[in-house]
């Protein structure tokens, strides 16, 4: 399974303040912000603000409210973004397999181009 959550991974340390990061949105349970290695013209990482290190613990942990606007922040940014006319696409690396770097759970957001398509 995956590892208990670590305080001081970098989105925890983004989210304390403690590292800057390029803000696009933010409210009481979620945080948007451009990837510091963009995979395409628009890559926004989208983070609930609880201690979450899987889709799972979120899902299963956080608030029905927290949930519901951590997914509404994520169309949201994608829509703000000018991304719903061309589409664009959602990802979340999950653990050691899935290709999780950091422990935080996080959805990418990629667009702004015809993306390849998604195979492993
Ligand atoms: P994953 O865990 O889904 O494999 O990828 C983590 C993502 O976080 C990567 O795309 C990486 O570029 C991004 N990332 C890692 N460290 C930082 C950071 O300090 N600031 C920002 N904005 N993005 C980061």
């Amino acid at each position: 399974g995956l590892p208990p959550y670590d305080e001081a991974n970098i989105f925890a340390r983004i989210l304390r303040g403690e590292i800057p990061c390029k803000r696009v949105a933010e409210d009481d349970h979620a945080l948007a912000f451009h990837d510091i290695h963009p995979q395409a013209p628009t890559h926004i990482l989208v983070i609930p603000k609880g201690s979450w290190v899987s889709a799972a613990d979120f899902h299963a942990g956080a608030s029905a409210e927290a949930i519901a606007g951590f997914w509404r922040m994520v169309a949201a940014v994608a829509k703000a973004q000018g991304l719903e006319a061309g589409g664009y696409r959602i990802l979340s690396n999950m653990g050691a397999d899935g290709g999780q770097e950091v422990p935080h759970f996080h959805v990418h957001i990629f667009g702004g181009r015809r993306l390849g398509r998604m195979v492993p």
